[in-house]
């Protein structure tokens, strides 16, 4: 029995190339062609998260953005959305409308959160209401996950799209009065518009319905094809990331296998890493460094999928990745964005300067833990080395990658075919001392934004 049970997380702050790497581990079991199902399967987090994809379809690029579906909306393939995920159907209904010949199944756990427009307004408004802002996206995932913690005012999928809704929607309205009318809302106009956008996606969605744990087992049991995808990355966890900036979900890989139904041991856990670190939002970031930053973020078009802000650059920080790998518990490493730095001088974080400045005669000392206030430290780099790479010649605009020509494409498929073992001696090393500080391999390279325009260690 061949089976792909992969599962794709993010190492970083997000944006690391998640999306495309699922959609890959997706395209690789459909690949196999032997009659069994492929699902891809979302944990946490909502349309905060954005994935871009880029996929080649007679000679031309297609870009899929996905929020609400996994990206296997793009393959095809089955979908599920787990319990503790904080779901839009509106969105989800309208990734749907983008993919019209989409036929998969999709499950939706009856215990899954529905989030409403009264999230997102609520998120603006708390962020206006603070003094310290917290960046949110807007996307009302943090008032979401307040009233999953709350309890009485969160709604489960079962309960949305059965005939309790109204009655439920009212209570829950009724509960938020006081906060909603201070925000400027009149609550009876709000149940009515609710109740009137939701009619028909209720419908479209209802049969969607699922004792998610229990259908997972039979995939499972069945030798199908599973997929994990997290959003976001470890920095970001609710309670492990860079409070208080974080997001509210909680995204460690351990997390999906609390809330799934599904065995750690079955899966190979993938730890997705950018070359370089990026930050959208509030927040320090102990590598980032302007030259850098300049040199990197407006070529790489480091520009978030949700929310349109540039992302902050910072040289590669393998402390932080050393981290997130123990905390996902990851069994490998992938790469993304090798082709973004190319013919840049690379240096690495592998420690911290805490309590001053280094060398600046004032005390401090070096530490090799990521601490909480991450604010406090200055990052220490690896020495002597700087690390350099280029895969290529030629044109290196890649911001904009719809626009990337034939040419372009035909050097990363040729790197692509070339192997790892053909990838540039400077990359190489940059690998083998990486994967020493890290503690896990490094089993493939992305080298490009389109599907398998990646270079793997082995062909699995
Ligand atoms: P995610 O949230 O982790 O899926 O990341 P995003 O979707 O926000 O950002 C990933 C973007 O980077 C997408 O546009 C990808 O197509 C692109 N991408 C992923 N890997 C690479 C790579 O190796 N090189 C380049 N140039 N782009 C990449």
């Amino acid at each position: 029995m061949t089976q792909i049970l992969d599962m794709i997380v993010g190492g970083q702050w997000g944006d690391e190339g998640k999306g495309k790497i699922a959609a890959e581990a997706a395209w690789r079991a459909q690949q196999l062609n032997d009659g069994k199902r492929t699902v891809v399967v979302r944990y946490q987090g909502g349309c905060n998260a954005g994935h871009t994809l880029y996929i080649l379809i007679e000679g031309k690029l297609h870009k899929i953005v996905t929020h609400a579906a996994p990206m296997g909306i793009a393959l095809n393939t089955d979908l599920g959305i787990g319990p503790d995920v904080a779901f839009d159907p509106v969105a989800l209904v309208n990734e749907m409308g983008e993919h019209p010949d989409y036929s998969g199944r999709i499950m939706i756990s009856e215990r899954t959160g529905v989030l409403f427009g009264y999230h997102k307004l609520l998120d603006g408004w708390r962020e206006t209401q603070r003094a310290g802002k917290i960046g949110t996206t807007g996307r009302g995932i943090g008032p979401f996950y307040v009233d999953a913690a709350m309890r009485s005012t969160h709604i489960p999928f079962a309960v949305y799209v059965s005939d309790a809704f109204p009655k439920k929607l009212e209570e829950v309205l009724q509960q938020k009065r006081m906060e909603l009318e201070a925000a400027g809302v009149d609550v009876r106009e709000l149940f009515r518009e609710t109740m009137e956008e939701h009619e028909a996606v209720r419908e479209r969605l209802a049969s969607f319905c699922e004792r998610l744990e229990y259908r997972l087992r039979e995939y499972h049991e069945n030798g199908d094809h599973i997929i994990i995808e997290g959003a976001q990355g470890a920095m970001l966890d609710r309670n492990m990331g860079t409070i208080p900036d974080v997001t509210s979900s909680q995204l460690l890989a351990p997390h999906a296998f609390a809330t799934l139904g599904l065995r750690r041991e079955d899966f190979t856990i993938y730890m997705v890493e950018k070359v370089y670190p990026t930050r959208v939002g509030n927040g320090p970031m102990p590598t980032y460094d302007a030259e850098f930053n300049a040199a990197v973020q407006p070529n790489a078009g480091e520009v978030g999928a949700s929310t349109g802000r540039d992302r902050r650059c910072g040289y590669p920080d393998w402390l932080i990745v050393q981290r997130s790998a123990f905390l996902h518990d990851a069994d490998a490493i992938i790469i993304t964005r090798a082709d973004n730095v190319q013919g840049l001088d690379l240096k690495a974080g592998v420690g911290y300067w805490i309590g001053g400045q280094l060398n600046d005669g004032m005390g401090g000392e070096l530490i090799d833990e990521v601490p909480l206030d991450l604010g406090a430290v200055t990052g220490v780099f690896y020495k002597p080395d700087h690390f350099g790479w280029r895969l290529w010649e030629g044109p290196q605009d890649l911001s904009h990658p719809e626009a990337v020509d034939a040419e372009l494409r035909d050097k990363r498929a040729a790197k692509v075919q070339g192997g790892f073992d053909a990838l540039p001696d400077g990359l190489r090393t940059y690998l083998w001392r990486h994967d020493e500080f890290v503690g896990k391999p490094t089993m493939a390279v992305s080298i490009g934004p389109a599907l398998n325009e990646t270079v793997w260690r082995v062909d699995r």
